[in-house]
């Protein structure tokens, strides 16, 4: 019912966004400094924040003077069109579900990710450039969601982790036929070229691709190379000219190094990250996304014998329980790193867990915090407009009680969410 009165909400208040409105917040925290700013009133001009200044109640400001306001959180690795559900269920679906009905059950999805706090997402791949349309219907205000930098589909190479083809019977693969670099599978430089290029027509914001094997791909290695260098650096460099960059699912270490000494911008999961790779993020200044819930997740789901496929569950329990200590690791090392959790892996809108699992592992609330907001900008290079309420940046704003950098997990608990000064959640 909540979600229903969110969207009417939002319905109602779409036109109100050109109107100057201020948020009086109890204290906002500062991210860059790490400190909190008492009473607060911060004022909003067409969806964008004008400025911050000392709290002038009145009648008509959005009264948050109880709580304790942020900027709104950012995950860099979700998956808005499709959801974990069990494997009889997941193949009936490759076998029946049409891209409309994918589309539809999304919009929930991207519903309960906005109303959890993280109002930018960065979408790492969908069949069918779902999340584009996705994007422009949330972008049109058709549907609440959250702002989303998309992937369109995952390039990979044949059979590899974004294969869409992968597994299936004789007759089903004949049906579909041999996906290319349009469909995002490609085999040389060449057509590495012209799955970045396919993106670029298709709408995408930046490229992801597969370098190694992953967990829930229907193949029997979650870790191997599938990538030769000369492809990386074909895709690395087209994606470049068109202003994309680059993600890199991986999980074995040679994948990690040798996407890393492509140039990809970040390194998603890594699980098997050795000291050459810790060296070589540092040299780099690649960027870590650990997705530690989605480990946590597979590895809780892989004790189910019916949940995942054969193929699927002795990765998921090799795999899944060492995101975290390959977290504490990096961030040990020094490792840049930016919050995502691949959503979607686990149920939409339980994205905040992750704060939890990266303080146990030994980021502070505040790092784990900068790393859902002014790290997770940067990475989408998106530094001067998000992240941090501030003026001239959009007017994302959350809400929460007490203090998130005692207790991180207060963020598991928004109370209020703001995106680009519409109000999509309120006390
Ligand atoms: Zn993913």
């Amino acid at each position: 019912m909540k979600q229903l009165a969110a969207a009417g909400l939002l319905l109602a208040l779409n036109g109100a966004q050109g109107a100057t409105q201020t948020v009086d917040c109890g204290r906002l925290l500062d991210v860059k400094s790490g400190t909190w700013r008492e009473r607060v009133s911060i004022v909003i001009e067409n969806g964008a924040i004008q400025s911050v200044g000392p709290m002038a109640q009145a009648a008509d400001h959005i009264d948050l003077s109880g709580k304790s306001c942020l900027p709104g959180l950012i995950d860099m690795h979700v998956h808005l069109t499709s959801e974990t559900q069990p494997a009889v269920d997941a193949y009936r679906d490759r076998l029946t579900a049409d891209p409309a009905d994918m589309a539809y059950r999304s919009v929930k999805y991207a519903e309960r990710t906005l109303l959890a706090g993280f109002t930018t997402v960065r979408d790492l791949g969908a069949e069918q450039a779902l999340n584009v349309s996705l994007k422009r219907a949330i972008a049109a205000g058709s549907i609440p969601g959250p702002r989303m930098f998309t992937a369109g589909k995952a390039i990979a190479t044949t059979g590899g982790h974004a294969d869409p083809t992968n597994n299936l019977s004789h007759f089903l693969g004949e049906a579909i036929g041999t996906p290319g670099p349009v469909e995002g599978v490609i085999d040389s430089p060449e057509q590495g070229r012209q799955a970045v290029r396919a993106r670029y027509k298709e709408g995408a914001d930046l490229i992801k691709i597969t370098a190694t094997g992953g967990v829930l791909s229907q193949a029997a290695n979650g870790q191997n190379s599938q990538y030769t260098e000369d492809e990386l650096r074909a895709i690395v460099s087209t994606a470049k000219d068109y202003g994309f960059r680059v993600a890199a699912h991986a999980h074995g270490a040679e994948g990690i190094k040798r996407a890393l000494r492509a140039g990809v911008d970040s390194i998603e999961h890594g699980t098997l990250m050795d000291d050459e790779s810790l060296a070589l993020f540092r040299k780099t200044g690649g960027w870590y996304v650990p997705t530690i819930s989605a480990g946590r997740y597979v590895a809780d789901k892989a004790k189910d014998p019916n949940y995942y496929s054969a193929l699927v569950r002795p990765k998921a329990a090799a795999i899944g329980p060492q995101l975290q200590a390959t977290f504490a690791r990096a961030h040990k090392a020094g490792v840049k790193i930016a919050f995502g959790t691949d959503a979607g892996v686990f149920p939409h809108g339980e994205n905040a867990k992750e704060f939890g699992y990266m303080v146990e592992a030994g980021m502070t609330p505040l790092e784990a915090i900068r790393a859902a907001t002014v790290h997770a900008a940067t990475l989408l290079d998106q530094a001067q407009r998000l992240g941090r309420v501030e003026p001239g940046f959009a007017a994302d704003i959350v809400a929460v009680d007490g203090d998130p950098l005692r207790d991180v997990k207060l963020l598991e608990q928004v109370k209020f969410v703001m995106k680009d000064g519409v109000v999509y959640k309120k006390l």
